[in-house]
């Protein structure tokens, strides 16, 4: 059990705080602090103190003060991360990134962008798009959501499928160590010697340090783009088209599947013109050379004609293909319209295997009687089953981590993963077991200490707690306890 430092303890953290950063940097009232208590997910707890740097030396000066009083810190960018990542779960100090959001620079001649870690995901394709750039990695949370927080999560999006993930766009990172010692971590991937310590910071949720700049990776806008929407009357045929058009060797820039359940709800917040009566449709986006798309587009036609899709539309106009992806992107938030809450998981499995993966996760939200909609990156294999609920129905919430455990099991025994983009955080730190051998994760926990031995970089999340001293780890509990009862999710 972890017990909070004494008052007076944080009284003289704070009032060190406060002369390195300004009064205007540090929160300590309880309801100041209490919206860093979550992060989209189910788990909450809230920090002891919050910091607001303004700057790289503002965060050394943070991590610094922290590391005299022993205090965790959790890195946390706009809290969309839903797996607990940014949730101060032993309490702590968050040292919040919201106010280092400068572009510091593009550079449109190699392709670059030197950025802070609260920049916008999707402001830094807007700063870029009037040198006909943007930046590839684009979670639907992107309006939101930090390039810090992606970087950290190694978040994927609707585009990562052609392009890759998060990971595959970092040149190099610089990032703060819990002593304060900073570093600059380059990526292999531009041809820099020395171990790839920037590849070990992406995707470290935070456990390795906290990222106060990046230099990302920026492409050129291509010259044609065609969005279509096949409609199927089932998930079945959907997902054995999406297998068939991989297979087929054609990498669209996307390809995102939803159901009609998500589709209901997108319609009646978006009226994007998705059919409501449809069984699931395919978003289908092609890039490229406009010769190539004209080539292309007749082989995805038929591709999809042959799994049983009834319809091919294409976006006509760029106002069209905007509410298309309005709608994709939307669809978490128009869940609201049927049903209070929901509880959004993330695995990822072989694309070939979907047709057959997507069958049982309705199965098994049917055995817990649960609703699921289905939205995801569905060339990816990356799947977002959504488990609606009203949280105020007495026990359902068992059932509803019951019914999310069962899913991710079945992914891992279908040869899938526990995560596809949205990380382990606290929520799925206890079923990495079912992935990675001891061995493994022995591995990981002595890199991770080598950067912080004392870990107190956002502690207790991704590497699962030793049992005992030997290198053996903790097997999973039965759920994840949410430490509120009044949920909002
Ligand atoms: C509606 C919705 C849709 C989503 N869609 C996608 C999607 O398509 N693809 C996808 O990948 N994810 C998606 N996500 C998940 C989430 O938005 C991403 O993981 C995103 O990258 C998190 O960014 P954030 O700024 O909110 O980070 P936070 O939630 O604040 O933090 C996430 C993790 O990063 C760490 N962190 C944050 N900033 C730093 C930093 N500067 N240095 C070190 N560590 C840091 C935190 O400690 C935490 O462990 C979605 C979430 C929502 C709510």
């Amino acid at each position: 059990m972890v017990v909070a430092p004494p008052a007076s303890v944080l009284a003289e953290l704070a009032r060190q705080l406060v002369r390195a950063l300004g009064p205007d940097a540090v929160l300590q009232a309880p309801e100041d602090v209490l919206v860093y208590e979550y992060d989209y997910g189910l788990d909450r707890h809230p920090p002891e103190l919050v910091v607001l740097p303004r700057g790289r030396d503002e965060v050394v000066a943070a991590v610094t003060i922290a590391a005299r009083f022993g205090m965790p810190i959790i890195p946390r960018g706009a809290g969309t991360g839903i797996s607990g990542g940014a949730v101060p779960i032993q309490g702590g100090l968050v040292i919040a990134l919201s106010r280092m959001n400068r572009i510091l620079e593009i550079d449109a001649d190699n392709l670059t962008a030197l950025v802070e870690p609260g920049v916008v995901n999707l402001e830094l394709s807007k700063a870029a798009e009037p040198y006909g750039l943007y930046f590839a990695p684009d979670p639907s949370s992107q309006k939101a959501s930090t390039i810090g927080g992606n970087i950290a999560n190694n978040a994927g999006g609707p585009h990562c499928l052609a392009y890759g993930v998060t990971a595959n766009h970092v040149l190099g990172v610089e990032v703060v160590l819990a002593d304060g010692t900073v570093l600059w971590c380059e990526s292999s991937a531009r041809e820099r010697p020395g171990y790839d310590l920037s590849g070990l910071v992406v995707g470290a949720e935070g456990t390795v340090g906290v990222v106060t700049r990046a230099l990302v990776r920026l492409l050129r806008k291509p010259e044609a783009v065609q969005t279509f929407l096949a409609i199927f009357n089932s998930v079945d045929d959907a997902s054995a088209a999406t297998s068939g058009i991989i297979a087929a060797g054609i990498i669209p820039a996307a390809l995102e599947m939803m159901d009609q359940l998500t589709m209901r709800s997108v319609e009646a917040a978006f009226h994007a013109g998705y059919p409501a009566d449809a069984g699931a449709v395919l978003l289908i986006e092609l890039e490229g050379l406009a010769e190539e798309l004209e080539a292309l587009a007749p082989q995805v036609e038929a591709i999809c004609a042959a799994n049983g899709a009834r319809e091919l539309r294409v976006a006509r106009t760029e106002h069209e293909r905007a509410l298309l992806w309005a709608g994709r992107k939307g669809a978490a938030s128009a869940m609201g319209r049927v049903a209070p809450n929901y509880y959004l998981h993330d695995a990822v499995v072989a694309r070939s295997k979907l047709p057959r993966v997507m069958r049982r996760v309705l199965e098994i939200g049917a055995k817990y009687s649960l609703p699921v909609a289905n939205v995801f990156h569905a060339g990816d294999g990356n799947l977002h089953p959504m488990l609606l609920f009203d949280v105020k129905e007495p026990g359902v919430l068992e059932r509803v981590l019951r019914c999310g455990r069962e899913m991710l099991r079945m992914c891992v025994e279908e040869g899938g993963a526990i995560s596809g983009e949205h990380g382990i955080g606290v929520e799925k730190r206890d079923f990495m077991s079912w992935y990675f051998s001891d061995a493994d994760l022995g591995v990981q926990a002595r890199v991770r200490r080598a950067f912080d031995p004392q870990e107190r970089m956002n502690p207790a999340k991704v590497i699962p707690m030793p049992t005992s001293c030997g290198d053996t780890f903790a097997r999973p509990r039965a759920a994840v306890v949410p430490t509120s009862a009044d949920l909002w999710v």
